[in-house]
Formats: C-alpha cells, structure tokens, sequence
C-alpha cells in the first residue's frame, strides 16, 4: 500500500480490527501540557492515541480526548500493563479505564518481557515465581468488552517464539522500537510472518535524536520538500509499521499529521534502509534481567 494516503489508512490486525496507521505518542508528555496535545491532535484529524499506565499521564490524556470533542468509538486508544502490575492485569486494566475515563481500550500491551516484584522499592527484581507466560495467560483471559485486542511490547524473536509455543491467541501487535539506526529486519519478517502487526515506537529518534544530523535523511527530505520527520514516518508507514509520533506542540503534532500524500521512491527506501549508523532510544539496562536478547538483529 503506498498512495500515501497514510492518514486515513488503518491496517486490519490479526483479529480483524483496524488499527490507524498513524497515531500520537505521549511518552515524556508532562500531564500539564499532555491534554492540550491530545485534543490538538485529534482535532488535526488523528484518530490513534498511545500512552501507558507507566506514564502517569493517563489521567489527562482522557481528560484530552473528551476536550477534543471526537466520540470514543472513533478513536483507537492504546494503553500499556506496567511491569509492577503483571499479576494483576485486570485491575490494571481497570485503573486505567478509570483514569482515561473510558469504558474500553482498543488495544492492551503488556509494555515489556519483565515483570518488577513490588516489594522490591527499587524494582529491580523481577517476580520469581511469576514469568510472562503467565502475564500472557491472564491478559488473555481479559473481557474482550474491556480490552478489544491484546499485545505485547519489546519483545524480541527469543520472547516471541517462548509465548507462542503456549499462547492460545497470538498477539495482535509487537510495539518496538523501529526507525532507519533500529531497523531489526529480522524482527519485523518474523512478526510479519506470524501475523503480529508492529507498531513503530520512536521513530523520530526520540528526545534529541541523532538522526536529525543524519545528512541522507536530510537530502531525501529535500528532495520532497518535506521535513524529515515525515521523511521517516513515511518509512515507518512504507514498511507497513503504524507510527505513533509524540509531540506536545501544537505545530508539530500538526506538521508531522502533513506526512500525507508523501511517497517514498524505491531509491530513497533502498537508502534509509541502508544507514550504517546504529543507536538505540530504549535499553534494559534498568530493568531486573536483560530482555533484547537477538543482538544479531541489531547490525
Ligand atoms: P519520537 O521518536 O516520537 O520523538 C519525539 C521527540 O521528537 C520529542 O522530543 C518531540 O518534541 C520531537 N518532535 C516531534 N515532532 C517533531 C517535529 N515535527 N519536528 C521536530 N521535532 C519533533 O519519540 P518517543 O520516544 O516519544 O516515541 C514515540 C511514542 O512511542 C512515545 O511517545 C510512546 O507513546 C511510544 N513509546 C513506547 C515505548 C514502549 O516501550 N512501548 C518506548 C518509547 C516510546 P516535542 O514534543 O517538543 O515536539
């Protein structure tokens, strides 16, 4: 799919539900100033909304959609279980209904491979007797009524191979970090041909990206006339990633949703996906065991 029509595209997951292909991310969104972005974007047209209980902005990013006027059931909002909460994914779940003050989330992720035991002030140990298997296993047992498709987050090939082999429905999405230095062919071909739609986290390079340096992202976004933020949500969106930019500028939010009708030649994808440079915005140096096992993917 390549008209570049990318705002008004969705992509169908693996249980039948559309997911907007473009969306706004709300990590780092200070609740002050997160409300404000929420309704500005959906009043540009978003209609895809991520945030995470980790993020405690979960409050006033409701407080944004209801601001912005747009009914519920034409937005697709996604949320994300916290590593603490792993052996309680329907309270979690509840609370934050609750807080973002809907009766149902489109889309559930469990935000990471890596459960942190509460006792632990410092939660730098994971639960022992508790793996996300198990996290899997309650998370599918939640009320499709609450919680309409279920997925996971930073999960590698060596995660994703270990759930499957017990899980009675495959995840709807993998959210992972995805952008020309984070590239993870291998990755994206397994989800791919598992039937795991990916969504693209920090493809912008996050806060204070090295890829606004990077001088064949600039060139191609000359060529276009176009900013090179949009020059790598339309390589998100070529790859058949959705792309959930954050911004809590109204400009931005704005100029970011003008990715429109922006089509990438051949030539330009063959060049982004060639970047020789490699970083990466997310590590798991904090959490209690390493989770980005496949190295060899990140070449
Ligand atoms: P992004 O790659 O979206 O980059 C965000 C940064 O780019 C901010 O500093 C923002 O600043 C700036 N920016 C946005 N648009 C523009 C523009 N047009 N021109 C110049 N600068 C711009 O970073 P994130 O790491 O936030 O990733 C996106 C989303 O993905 C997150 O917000 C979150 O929802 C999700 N995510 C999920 C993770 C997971 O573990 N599942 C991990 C990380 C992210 P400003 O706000 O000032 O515009």
């Amino acid at each position: 799919m390549a008209d570049g029509k990318w705002t008004s595209l969705s992509f169908t997951l693996n249980t039948g539900d559309k997911i907007p292909a473009v969306g706004l991310g709300t990590w780092q969104s200070k609740p002050g100033e997160v409300r404000d972005a929420v309704a500005a974007a959906l009043r540009a047209g978003y209609r895809h909304i991520d945030t995470a209980a980790a993020y405690g902005n979960e409050r006033e990013v409701g407080l944004g959609i209801k601001d912005s006027g747009v009914p519920r059931e034409e937005i697709w909002i996604t949320t994300k279980l916290d590593n603490p909460d792993h052996k309680q994914a329907l309270e979690s779940l509840d609370a934050s209904l609750n807080k973002l003050g809907i009766e149902y989330i489109d889309l559930y992720l469990m935000h990471w491979p890596c459960s942190s035991d509460p006792a632990d002030p410092e939660l730098h140990t994971a639960y022992a007797d508790w793996d996300f298997i198990d996290t899997w296993r309650e998370m599918e047992k939640l009320p499709k009524s609450k919680a309409k498709n279920i997925g996971v987050s930073n999960f590698d090939i060596t995660q994703l191979n270990r759930l499957l082999r017990t899980a009675k429905s495959v995840p709807a999405v993998n959210q992972v970090e995805l952008h020309p230095n984070n590239p993870t062919p291998n990755l994206t071909k397994f989800c791919q041909d598992k039937g795991i739609h990916c969504t693209a986290y920090s493809i912008l390079g996050s806060t204070n990206s090295p890829l606004v340096k990077d001088q064949t992202l600039a060139g191609i976004g000359e060529k276009h006339g176009r900013p090179i933020q949009q020059v790598l949500l339309a390589w998100g969106l070529h790859h058949g990633y959705s792309v959930i930019p954050k911004s809590v500028n109204e400009n931005r939010i704005k100029a970011n949703f003008a990715v429109n009708d922006l089509i990438l030649h051949d030539e330009d994808l063959k060049a982004l996906d060639s970047l020789p440079d490699r970083f990466k915005v997310c590590d798991d140096e904090w959490l209690p065991h390493k989770i980005f096992l496949d190295r060899e993917d990140k070449k």
